[in-house]
């Protein structure tokens, strides 16, 4: 068997609490800090308290929208607009290139429940991912 990772038993401990608030939604509020590298009227970027590459960093959206399995069809401006603010720090900070991350649900070791993109790079990416 293979040996779990922390964030994999982080994961496995976490579930979807009907929409209910997360830690994210106090970084938007700004009442705990983050490391903020992007902000605008929609969405929010911030560096991942525990990087898995040297450039690790997320993009939430606003609105409390828990996992991609709870997007609807109105959901779809967001949505884009997400992956336009990914390419855009993306493309700025790594040049080089760069992994999209969505992880949805326990087998998709999501631990917070709250939509976020993950950005990492800095390093060769390897394929498959674990
Ligand atoms: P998930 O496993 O749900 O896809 O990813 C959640 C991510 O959020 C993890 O990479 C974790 O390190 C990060 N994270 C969790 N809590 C905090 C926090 O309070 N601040 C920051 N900056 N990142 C966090």
């Amino acid at each position: 068997q293979r040996k779990m990772s922390n964030e994999v038993e982080k994961a496995s401990k976490s579930h979807y609490n009907n929409g209910s608030e997360t830690i994210f939604d106090k970084i938007i509020a700004k009442k705990i800090p983050a490391d903020i590298i992007y902000e605008d009227e929609q969405c929010l970027a911030f560096n991942d308290v525990a990087p898995q590459a040297p450039v690790h960093f997320l993009i939430i959206p606003k609105k409390r929208i828990p996992m991609l399995d709870k997007c609807e069809e109105h959901d779809k401006d967001i949505l884009g607009h997400l992956l336009l603010v990914a390419k855009k720090l993306g493309q700025s900070k790594l040049p080089k290139g760069y992994r999209l991350v969505i992880n949805n649900g326990k087998e998709g070791c999501q631990s917070v429940y709250h939509l976020h993109l993950h950005i990492l790079g800095g390093r060769q990416m390897n394929w498959p991912p674990g």
